[in-house]
């Protein structure tokens, strides 16, 4: 007795790890459901491996999937939903609407110097650089102020022949006496001066000093900021080279890169609230696109464009500046086409469907229009408490992604232009406002679709 209890004991748990083992070895049908499969499946029907591996035309001998071994599911060819399909599937309605619309995008772009308002110092004379601006760029100057001296065997000639020319004429550079070769050399030295970059203020300097220093010192003609230094201390420059950029710091641009799709949408004269991206305290600014580049950049796809800060929009020199990083928020109305409106109208109403009850593809989009079933199918307006319901893809010609105006819920919707039948018009009512759409369980009514061989997402991008 005390012997046999373990033995029986150990074949009752052999038993049931057999069992366990088999239930998983099995195949489904085996198990659940005996119901031998009949012949009489409805005319057109397919079979379909449910990981996708083949789709056949025909009802197989074995019903298995030749591929992963999985049973084939018969699909029929009608498209249609129960009740209980309806709960299985997460399934949910949304109606084609009318809204009102804005196009609102929020891009990041960067603060550059207005390129029309810098000022470029030129060497006119070769030379050494002596002194210049702190090498890291960025150095303030004010107006007049040296922005950086060149020494210069060539300027050193031109100021002793002008001294000597100058004590000849009585040192005076005004007056002159009337003896036309002392004034006419002396003239002449002035001019080579002038031409070498040195000012009536600068020739007065070497007057009163008595003798040539052979330094140019080129001055900032107006306030601005060091945005560019070619030439370094101890540098040799030729006559002609650019050695500084001067930009005013009051005028600031925002370039962007946009996409296609807002390349596309934005026009030239279109507002945006400007802010800071980092320092969340800054006050928004207005700007004015003022600029697109007339075509995508080949290789990355998309587009640069300009904005300036509208007048009034006051620029804090210490906290825009350039090179910092800003978000650029456009919120612009749409018309009743979907094209996005520059100036400030309200919108007008445009047919829309949310963005989730779109399935796009290759530049193609679809979507699941609901309908009643039977020869004579009338589109639903609204969804019926019990029974079968029917789908079928619509092909949609797109406007752009926006929201509703007003709501600020970041819910997306996307602009439809046009919609067709694909199978062909089989309805008597239009495909307008009201219209059910498929919504959350549109990818799986599409999978259901091209595996019953009815139009879908597929059919319609591999056409043409
Ligand atoms: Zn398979």
């Amino acid at each position: 007795m005390s012997e046999s209890s373990p033995w029986l004991l150990r074949a009752g748990w052999l038993a049931l790890l057999g069992g366990l083992v088999s239930l998983l070895l099995l195949p489904a049908r085996c198990v659940y459901v005996d119901a031998p499969r009949s012949d009489a499946d409805p005319a057109g029907t397919r079979y379909a491996c449910p990981m996708f591996c083949v789709l056949l035309e025909e009802r197989p001998r074995d019903l298995r999937c030749p591929v992963c071994s999985m049973e084939l599911e018969a699909v029929a060819p009608g498209l249609v939903l129960t009740r209980g399909d309806r709960e299985r599937l997460g399934f949910d309605a949304v109606p084609l609407e009318r809204a009102p619309l804005v196009w609102r995008r929020e891009l990041y772009g960067v603060l550059a110097y207005d390129e029309r308002a810098q000022q470029r110092l030129i060497a006119r004379v070769a030379g050494t650089v002596e002194v210049a601006p702190a090498e890291s760029g960025g150095a303030s100057l004010a107006a007049g102020e040296i922005a950086l001296e060149l020494s210069s065997p060539t300027l050193l000639a031109a100021q002793t022949d002008y001294l000597v020319a100058w004590r000849a004429a009585g040192a005076r550079s005004d007056n002159l006496p009337e003896i036309g070769s002392t004034r006419d050399y002396l003239n002449a030295a002035a001019l080579r001066l002038a031409d070498l970059g040195c000012d009536e203020a600068e020739r007065k300097t070497l007057e009163a000093r008595g003798n040539g220093d052979g330094r140019l010192r080129l001055r900032a003609p107006r306030a601005g900021v060091v945005v560019a230094q070619r030439a370094r201390v101890g540098a040799a420059v030729q006559a002609g080279d650019e050695l500084l950029v001067i930009a005013d710091p009051s005028r600031l641009r925002i370039e962007l890169e946009l996409s296609a799709e807002e390349r596309a949408s934005l026009a030239r004269g279109a507002r945006a609230e400007v802010r800071l991206a980092s320092g969340s305290a800054s006050v928004a600014r207005s700007a004015r696109l003022e600029w697109l580049a007339p075509q995508l950049d080949a290789a990355t796809q998309r587009a640069t464009a300009r904005l300036d800060f509208e007048a009034g929009s006051e620029i804090d020199g210490a906290a825009w500046l350039a090179g910092r990083r800003v978000a650029v928020l456009f919120a612009l109305p749409l018309d009743a086409s979907g094209n996005v409106l520059s100036a400030e109208r309200a919108p007008e109403p445009a047919l829309v469907l949310p963005s989730e009850a779109v399935l796009r593809r290759g530049g193609r989009a679809v979507a699941y229009a609901l309908s009643s079933t039977g020869d004579t199918p009338r589109l639903l307006r609204a969804l019926p408490e019990d029974g079968e319901i029917a789908y079928r893809a619509i092909e949609l010609e797109l406007g752009p992604e926006a929201e509703r105006a007003g709501a600020n819920d970041g819910v997306r919707v996307v602009v439809v232009r046009a919609l067709r039948d694909v199978a062909g018009a089989a309805f008597a009512e239009s495909l307008d406002a009201g219209v059910l759409f498929a919504r959350r369980a549109a990818f799986l009514l599409d999978a259901q679709a091209e595996r019953s061989g009815a139009p879908s997402l597929r059919s319609v991008s591999d056409r043409r």
